[in-house]
């Protein structure tokens, strides 16, 4: 990838997912559209891009049923992440060594300084390797922030990333429930906008008090349009990353390489085949040093890694049934074919493994030590794939 500029950046426009903008602009336009949303849809789609547009769009002085002006005070600062009713908030790391009370100040500087970074380099991989989490504190920033007089819009405007992190945290049914009442009853004329790529993950109290709409894929070609005129990919590791992406450009972000260094999505992709092919190979002692090379920490990181397990798991399913074409790992065809043929692996036995990943993410958010887990999930994989669902029952 390119050195990008360090001055103050803009966001950028929003790729793809036009006529949903019209449509929401529209129901604007009208008063018809609701103080509660919920945007969910696959990671790095652009949920949170199109979040802040519509924030943009609540701020904006002199919105159109075509979607805000892009020229008026308010949609500049919103543009530019900085909009003084326009708050967004996201999963971070734990501040370390803070509590009680002065957990929710040092959760509101690690906000700011996560806003300071994204203002100056906005267009991210949806991947990073870091635990966060939306805590009880963050709730209560919330809370505190919705019941101010706006400073120039009509009303406190809220977007929530990664909605669902609320309840997969210590403290998460609290941070829940307070958040619950907010949305039950925005105090003045306070919009929620929440984001989530696992809206099952959310509470049903608040998924019941949200509109869902849903964030379909970009199409690839605008996705490789993007990753070159955005980003300034080289044109071929633009059409590669894009292939890649489902038509997520967060997703193609994370494939494209820095200098020498792979992309972190494309890092894990290939530890996710490293997994895939020890749990497919004749010698258990492949399985073993894999799941070694793990760290024994961490378990709930490995959840993008089990992502990408599941996806080799369904290529391999989609080659065995003879439909190679809609491979998602398209660069790997060749390889995958030779597995199918040299292991005689059917796509009934793939869709049993890719049960035993689940059972594997189970055990991930139960923060099981990630070495037992990755040896359980190669182990799990071979018995249902290798030696076959009769094999399993057999004592
Ligand atoms: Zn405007």
């Amino acid at each position: 990838m390119a050195e990008r500029p360090r001055e103050r950046v803009k966001l950028h426009p929003v790729v793809g997912h036009q006529d949903l903008l019209q449509a929401l602009a529209a129901a604007y336009a009208r008063g018809s559209l609701p103080s509660t949303l919920l945007l969910h849809g696959p990671k790095g789609v652009g949920k949170q891009r199109v979040a802040l547009w519509l924030g943009q769009l609540l701020a904006c002085e002199a919105p159109s049923p075509a979607g805000p002006c892009a020229l008026c005070p308010s949609c500049r600062m919103a543009l530019g992440v900085e909009h003084p009713d326009l708050h967004w908030y996201f999963p971070l790391a734990r501040p370390k060594g803070v509590s009680g009370e002065r957990l929710v100040g040092a959760l509101e500087d690690a906000r700011a300084k996560a806003l300071a970074e994204r203002r100056s380099e906005p267009i991210r991989a949806s991947y990073d390797d870091e635990l966060r989490g939306l805590y009880l504190g963050v709730v209560q920033n919330i809370r505190s922030r919705a019941y101010l007089r706006p400073t120039m819009a009509n009303g406190q405007i809220f977007i929530v990333g990664d909605a669902e992190m609320l309840v997969s945290q210590e403290a998460s049914q609290e941070a829940a429930n307070a958040l619950l009442k907010l949305l039950e009853e925005p105090p003045g004329a306070s919009r929620f906008i929440l984001t989530s790529s696992e809206p099952g993950r959310l509470l049903p109290t608040i998924r019941s008090r949200t509109v869902s709409i849903h964030l379909t894929p970009v199409p690839v070609a605008d996705v490789e349009a993007f990753l070159v005129a955005g980003v300034s990919a080289d044109p071929n590791e633009a059409a590669w990353a894009a292939a890649l992406s489902q038509g997520a450009i967060g997703r193609a972000l994370g494939f494209l390489s820095d200098g020498d260094a792979k992309g972190p999505l494309e890092a894990l992709r290939r530890k996710a085949y490293v997994l895939v092919d020890a749990a497919l190979s004749d010698s258990p002692v492949t399985g073993y040093s894999v799941a070694l090379s793990y760290s024994p920490a961490g378990a709930r990181k490995l959840m993008d890694l089990f992502a990408f397990v599941e996806e080799w798991l369904r290529d391999l399913g989609a080659v065995a049934s003879g439909a190679g074409d809609a491979v998602f790992n398209h660069d790997a065809r060749p390889r995958l074919t030779e597995i199918v043929s040299r292991s005689g692996i059917t796509a009934n036995d793939l869709a049993l493994a890719i049960s035993a990943v689940e059972e594997a993410r189970e055990l991930a958010r139960g923060n099981v030590n990630p070495q037992l887990v990755i040896s359980g999930l190669i182990r799990s994989i071979r018995s249902r794939v290798v030696d076959g669902p009769l094999m399993e029952m057999t004592p």
